[in-house]
């Protein structure tokens, strides 16, 4: 599931193998991602791509004044292929046929077709609806006061900072290790926050650039489909606190889990796994 680190490296990666690459064809195998149809992606034929970038967790391909705005939701990439795809590629989602032989494709991966794209006027990305309710960019950080203003709400800390309407590029990885890093419980309301906590948590949002860097260290020119992300809390419960030792705990939701240190988090708490006591209701 990319989020803000894993869509940069994306797109720094794309910036540099597509600069100046010319589009020969672009077509659209999947049957509901174009979210748009004026102008048509037929349109990008003969255009050099003069740029990849990124708003929130979605990456933005340019070409000349249009540009193609895409939402990978949790199982589409973008990569680059030196050779076509195979027709038979039900992963295929959006093909730029590149006139080297090269193709940058969006794939999606799963049977949910979710990951959609736009094609727009380069100047209309700012204000296409999917971006404009976008709250601030995570990394780099907003200032501290828009993060206390933003964070000052009555709900629980993991969803609050997974709301991209109030701040944009967190999911459900990099929330546990953007809480850990702070020590603050995930269940925790931001409202309930003192100074003091709202500080920590602005200042553990380096944990987003850290990655970022792990992963211009590690990451070749080629994008692989999944690269490991450099986690230490978020599905690694059992496993002892990379800073304590304590065993680091889980709460369950229907789709997805957080993790924890007990002792650094939940002041020694173990908190109830509320798939199971929605069981034992
Ligand atoms: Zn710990």
């Amino acid at each position: 599931m990319p989020e803000l680190p894993e869509v940069e490296i994306t797109a720094r990666r794309l910036d540099t193998a597509l600069a100046g690459a010319t589009v020969e064809s672009a077509l659209a195998p999947g049957m509901n991602v174009m979210k748009t149809f004026d102008p048509p992606l037929e349109a990008l034929a003969g255009r050099q791509v003069s740029g990849v970038g990124r708003v929130g967790k979605m990456p933005v391909v340019k070409f000349g004044d249009l540009a193609l705005l895409i939402h990978l939701m949790s199982a589409g990439r973008l990569r680059v292929f030196d050779k076509r795809a195979s027709p038979k590629d039900r992963a295929s989602r959006v093909l730029v046929r590149l006139d080297d032989g090269r193709e940058l494709r969006l794939r999606e991966f799963g049977t949910k077709q979710r990951a959609w794209a736009k094609l727009l006027p380069a100047d209309a990305v700012a204000e296409d609806e999917s971006v404009t309710r976008l709250g601030p960019e995570a990394w780099p950080p907003p200032p501290l006061e828009q993060f206390a203003a933003l964070i000052d709400q009555p709900h629980h800390l993991h969803p609050l900072l997974r709301h991209q309407g109030d701040i944009s590029g967190i999911g459900r990885s990099w929330v546990d290790e953007i809480l850990w890093e702070a020590r603050l419980s995930p269940f925790k309301k931001g409202s309930d926050l003192s100074d003091e906590e709202i500080e920590r948590l602005h200042t553990a949002l380096h944990v987003l650039g850290d990655a970022i860097d792990h992963y211009e260290e590690t990451i070749g020119e080629q994008l692989p489909d999944k690269a490991p992300m450099p986690l230490k809390i978020h599905k690694r419960e059992g496993d002892p606190c990379p800073r304590c030792g304590t065993t680091i705990e889980a709460v369950y939701f229907s789709e997805h889990q957080t993790n924890y240190c007990p002792q650094e988090q939940t002041g020694g708490r173990v908190l109830k796994d509320r798939r199971l006591s929605k069981l034992l209701k």
